[in-house]
């Protein structure tokens, strides 16, 4: 199959081979199949220029006969954007004769060569939506220019240099060729569509999109176009704060320091390293951006792709940086680096280390870890809902404001339950719009007369998350909106806080019932009223109001639950009405104080619909009172 042609001075062989059926089909996939991505080729030639790179450098640390062993290990790019050429030349481990042959002559990975035999045994035809289920290499340089010349010489000191010329339609030939120096050079010239491929602005940017941390300096000319170095294949205690502040900078477009920083390099079930921070303060409009963003993802110092969501679940989208794994292959396709195990172990092993980082950062700055939580808390927490295997570890980095806090000051539930008295056999929250009207809800009396502290939950994602904690450390959370509290009752009222005889209250209970009919789902006696008079609460399969109102402002139709009045027996006014109904069960001021007590009750949950029925309704009970 040789031929014979004519080269340079010296007459010398060119010797002609013809591509395997598969390395055909191969081709004619990604000549006509990859049009969307046509960057990618410099990316891969790049990449495998840097392999080149890495192992010749690895040889010389055992062989010291390596050719031109003083040689830069540098990457030159030589473009001209008048005769459309481009050129890439590195000084790295050059190919042997056979490597041509092999390596530039077959498909390289044996993922692809298997994916193509089984297409071919189910007799199915390539189409382009098949085409990402590979990794493209080399060949991708077919997407641009029609014909490629590659010369090489390998790094061993006897070897020769080839010149390997082909144009991708099923034939290359290799022939001898004088070259001095070892390392490979790829030259073309662009197909006319591609013809800005040889501009350097062009070039420039695609470096720096894909090939910025190649370990080895890129030449454009005189210039060195990648000057940012891969600060996470690094060891920590070389990495200056100067750089990694600069390179935090780099991945999130944030110009003040990063709160805190975690660098990993794990082997094991999957290989990778990453350099993750938390930023110091959450971007605006962060809620909604925080899905499109994620880590950068590199393989082994290469560009794939940015916010990479795969790498971590949601509720940790805040964090910003790269995670780099050489086990994740450079593929066009990034639904298939996506799907791929590796990724999901990676998601997994990332995860856990973010949860044990936090947790770390706790303990040691609660400061930070405060800062954190208050700009990230709410992404953050979701996670408690979403991520079913680590849920213990999420909930205890749980913070809350209580009764017992000053404002601002966060307390964690392990605390909480630290604090709790003997007697206490629950967790009691209480959710509002912000903590002034939370500590104003009469429902807290009793606890803050107990001394009992009560979670204050004002912040939104907190309505939604913590009632569905249930529980912690075997103790139930209970909000205490609900009716049925295992409280005791407040036994210790002195004389003229007398509640009244059982009797009384029996009826008058019923004739709050009576008057309130279908607004109440009951009207019970209260345990936990110390000072007011009435307060509405909820059974205890429905949500608490706060929660219900955000209910209602995210859906109109949300009707909610009827709610139960609990009314405080020892109250001065209810000791009154009670002597009311002794006088007269049907007496008006009687109804009118009982339709105004519900309402007031309304009134300070934010619930009252009908204001002006209440004012009328006041006005009347004061007419009555300043007669
Ligand atoms: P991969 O990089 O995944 O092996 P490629 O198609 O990109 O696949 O490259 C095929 C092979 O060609 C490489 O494995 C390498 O042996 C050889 N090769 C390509 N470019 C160079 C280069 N610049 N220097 C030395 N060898 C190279
Ligand atoms: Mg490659």
């Amino acid at each position: 199959m040789a031929a014979e042609t004519k080269t340079g001075k010296k007459k010398k062989t060119a010797q002609e081979f013809e591509y395997k059926a598969e390395m055909k089909q191969l081709l004619n996939l990604i000549v006509h199949s990859l049009y969307t991505h046509p960057d990618v080729f410099l990316r891969e030639l790049i990449s495998n220029a840097s392999d080149a790179l890495n192992k010749v450098r690895f040889r010389m640390l055992t062989d010291t006969n390596v050719l031109n062993a003083d040689a830069d290990l540098r990457i030159n790019i030589a473009l001209d954007a008048e005769k459309h050429t481009l050129s890439i030349e590195d000084s790295g481990v050059g190919m042997t004769k056979e490597e041509l042959v092999d390596r530039l002559g077959t498909v390289a990975s044996s993922g692809t060569m298997e994916f193509l035999k089984q297409m071919k045994e189910a007799g199915k035809a390539l189409d382009s939506s098949m085409i990402g289920q590979f990794g493209v290499g080399f060949y991708s340089v077919f997407m641009v220019t029609d014909e490629v010349v590659v010369e090489t010489r390998h790094a061993d000191s006897g070897s020769k240099g080839y010149r390997w010329t082909s144009s991708g339609e099923g034939k290359f030939t290799i022939e001898e060729i004088d070259k001095e120096n070892r390392g490979t050079k790829i030259n073309f010239k662009l197909k006319k569509e591609h013809k800005d491929f040889s501009e350097e602005y062009r070039v420039k940017s695609i470096i720096q999109k894909y090939s910025n941390f190649v370990d080895f300096p890129i030449h454009i000319g005189k210039e060195e176009v990648n000057r940012v170095s891969a600060l996470w294949h690094r060891k920590k205690k070389d990495i200056k704060e100067e750089e990694l502040h600069e390179f935090y900078k780099f991945v999130s477009n944030d110009f003040s320091p990063p709160l805190a920083h975690m660098h990993l390099s794990l082997e094991g079930a999957v290989n990778f390293k990453a350099l993750v921070f938390i930023p110091e303060a959450a971007p605006s409009m962060f809620l909604r951006e925080h899905l499109e963003k994620s880590l950068h993802l590199y393989s082994n110092k290469v560009f794939i792709q940015d916010d990479c969501k795969e790498l971590l679940p949601e509720y940790l989208r805040f964090l910003r940086g790269v995670v780099d794994s050489e086990d994740l292959p450079l593929n066009v396709s990034r639904e298939v680096t996506q799907s791929s195990p590796a990724m999901t172990k990676i998601n997994n092993i990332l995860t856990k280390r973010t949860l044990k980082f936090l947790e770390d950062l706790a303990k040691k700055d609660k400061n930070k870890y405060e800062k954190f939580y208050k700009n990230f808390g709410p992404i953050f927490k979701t996670g408690v809902n979403s991520d079913f295997t680590n849920k213990d570890k999420i909930v205890e980095l749980l913070r809350f404001e209580t009764t017992k806090t000053e404002k601002e000051e966060l307390t964690s539930l392990q605390e909480y339950v630290s604090r709790m008295a003997e007697e206490q056999t629950e967790i009691y929250y209480l959710s509002g719009e912000h903590r002034e009207a939370i500590e104003r809800n009469p429902k807290l009396e009793y606890f803050r007369k107990k001394g009992i502290e009560v979670l204050l939950l004002s912040e939104p994602s907190d309505v939604f998350i913590v009632p569905s904690l249930n529980e912690y450390a075997g103790k139930k959370i209970v909000s205490i909106d609900k009716a049925d509290l295992k409280i005791a009752p407040d036994e210790d009222k002195d004389g003229d806080k007398e509640a009244l005889s059982e009797n009384l209250s029996k009826s008058l209970i019923e004739i709050f019932k009576k008057t309130l009919a279908d607004k109440v789902e009951d009207v019970i006696e209260s345990k936990r009223l110390v000072e007011s008079a009435a307060t509405l609460v909820v059974g205890k399969e429905a949500m608490d109001q706060h929660m219900e109102k955000m209910m209602k402002m995210m859906n109109q139709d949300y009707e909610g639950s009827k709610k139960i009045l609990e009314i405080n027996l020892a109250h001065p006014l209810i000791k009154n009405l009670g002597k009311r109904i002794i006088a007269d069960e049907n007496d008006a001021v009687l109804r009118n104080s009982i339709l105004q007590i519900y309402e007031g009750a309304l009134l300070i949950e934010g619930s009252l619909t009908s204001p002006n029925e209440f004012v009328s309704r006041m006005t009347e009970l004061m007419v009555e009172a300043t007669k």
